[in-house]
Parts: C-alpha cells; structure tokens; sequence
C-alpha cells in the first residue's frame, strides 16, 4: 500500500475504519453470547499490607475465554461492553459473583479482606450500583466492610455532586472507595478535598521503573505524601520486583499488588494456597 497515495489513501483508510467496525461488531455479538451464556471468569489477586506483611484483600479481575479467540483481554472488552451499554450486566455479574465468592475467600485467608470491584464510568453515573450492592450483600450474607470500590479520576470530571453523593452513600454502608490508576487521568485534586475516597492505588507505569528513573521515584513519593497528608491509604499496583518493594517501604506506601506476589488466580487456585506461607516469603 506504499503507492497508495491521494485518492487511494482514502480508500484504504476507509477499509480501515471498516474493518474495525466489522471486528466490534463482531465482538459486540460475541460479548452478548458470552453474557448470556456466563462465559466469564472471576480471577483475584492479592493484596498486602507492606509493614505487616499481612495479606488485606484481593482484587477481583474479570476474565473471557471465547472458543475461537481464546482469552480475549478486559482491556480489549470492557471498554466496547462500555459503549455498548453491556457494561450494566456484566457489572453486575461481577458484582453478584464477588459477592458469591467473598465469604469463601475469608474463610481459606483467615482473614477480615477486602474484595475490591472494578467499576466502570458508565455504573457510576447509574443509581442502581447502589442498590445492585446492597441487594447482593443481603443475598449472599455479605458485610459490605469486605467491599471496596475501584474508580479512576476521570470519572470524577463531571456531576460532581451526584458523584459524591452516590460515592458516601456507598461510604455509609461501609464501603471503601479506592481512586484507581492515580496520578494517569485528567482530573483535579480538588475532588480528593470533596469526594468520599479511602485508597489512592498508584498506577503500575510509576512503579515500572521506580528504582531506575528518578522522576518516577518523585511521583510515588509525592503521592504517597498527598494521601497521608489528607488521610488516604495508598496501594503500589504492578509491583514486580524486590528491589520495588524496598523502596515503597522506605517510602512508607501502605500496601502493594503484583507479579512479586501473585499474579490474579481463580478462586479455585486461591482456596489451596496456604497465606501463611506467602506471608514469609515477602521478608
Ligand atoms: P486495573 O484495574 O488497573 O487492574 C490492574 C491490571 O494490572 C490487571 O490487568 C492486572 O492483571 C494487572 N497486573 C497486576 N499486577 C501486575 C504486575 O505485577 N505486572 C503487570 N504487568 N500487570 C499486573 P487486567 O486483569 O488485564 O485488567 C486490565 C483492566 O481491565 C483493569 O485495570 C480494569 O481497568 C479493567 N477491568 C478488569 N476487570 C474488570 C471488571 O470486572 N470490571 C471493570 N469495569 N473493569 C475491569
Ligand atoms: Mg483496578
Ligand atoms: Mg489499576
Ligand atoms: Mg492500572
């Protein structure tokens, strides 16, 4: 397609656009099959406390597997099952099954965790998140205490007040709201000084390489002092080495999640992992 230039450049850009349309399209048909045959999968990885060494929550991490395409990533999926409008259901299945699995999960761990549940722009801005929680607790004898909630900073941009409002009705069942992939959106630190939040989770692209470039060090380190300084807890996501590890604590982060740990696991895999064992092995 190197000759293709001028009127033919169009032609190809518009086989492009085509093509992709074909490929969502398509993907849109396997999504709604898949919803309707309960294709998906619930994965949890673990999170720690890092001075106590103590295992604190998981969070819960949805997963497709589709026969032909084999697993096709939530990066890829969320976001068309988001403007689709199929991210209702599918939000609340995940909903549904943590709710389902949390009680297994303290009960294998021995310990009070947190689940914590990805939500999606489009559930935030429904009243019905609130009520699909607290209906999902009562049914499966849940404490929401075990719950926290993921959001990013971009969907705090707009209504901010009905954000807020559906953000401490959460917060008043006992909820915790964790600001998701910090310090990536486009948002304002005037919501932290208005909004309901608990846990700043720093996002994986500062841990990355937070022992070899100086500017990411700055980053974790000033964020880990804007949460305490406003009574925040901060969780470091992606951490996969020993070295990264070291250095958030000296930084004094509260807890991390990674690769150095546990990659996310099914259910299954959790219930036979002895957390006393894992325990030890971050000393
Ligand atoms: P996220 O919420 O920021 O989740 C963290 C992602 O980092 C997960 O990818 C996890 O598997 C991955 N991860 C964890 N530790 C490490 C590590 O040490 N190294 C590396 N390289 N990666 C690590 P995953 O499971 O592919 O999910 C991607 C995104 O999809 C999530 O990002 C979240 O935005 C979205 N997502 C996943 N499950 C759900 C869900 O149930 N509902 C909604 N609305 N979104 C979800
Ligand atoms: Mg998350
Ligand atoms: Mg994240
Ligand atoms: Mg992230």
């Amino acid at each position: 397609h190197v000759k293709a230039v001028g009127k033919n450049s169009f032609k190809f850009f518009d086989k492009t656009l085509n093509d992709n349309a074909i490929a969502n399209l398509k993907l849109e048909q396997k999504l709604k099959s898949a919803i309707e045959r309960g294709a998906f999968e619930l994965h949890y990885q673990p999170q720690f406390d890092i001075k106590t060494k103590r295992l604190i929550g998981f969070e819960a991490l949805i997963r497709w597997y589709d026969d032909e395409q084999g697993n096709i990533s939530p990066v890829v999926f969320i976001p068309l099952a988001e403007a689709t409008g199929l991210i209702d259901k599918i939000g609340k299945w995940v909903i549904t099954q943590v709710c389902k699995d949390i009680n297994t999960l303290i009960a294998h761990t021995h310990a009070n965790i947190r689940v914590a549940i990805n939500i999606s722009t489009r559930q935030l801005c429904n009243t019905e998140l609130v009520k699909t929680l607290k209906e999902s607790c009562e049914v499966h004898q849940v404490s929401p205490t075990n719950i926290e909630v993921e959001i990013t900073e971009s969907m705090l941009m707009d209504d901010i007040d009905e954000k807020k409002q559906l953000l401490q009705s959460l917060q008043n069942m006992g909820i915790t709201v964790a600001i998701d992939d910090f310090g990536t959106g486009y948002s304002s630190f005037s919501y932290l000084k208005d909004l309901p939040v608990n846990t700043l989770k720093i996002d994986r692209t500062f841990i990355q390489h937070v022992c070899e470039q100086v500017k990411d060090e700055e980053i974790a380190s000033g964020i880990i002092a804007l949460a305490h300084s406003l009574q925040l807890k901060t969780v470091a996501e992606g951490v996969e080495t020993q070295e990264q590890l070291s250095l958030l604590a000296q930084q004094s982060c509260d807890c991390c999640q990674g690769y150095l740990f546990s990659k996310p696991l099914p259910l299954i895999d959790i219930v036979n992992i002895n957390y006393d064992g894992i325990r030890q092995s971050t000393n």
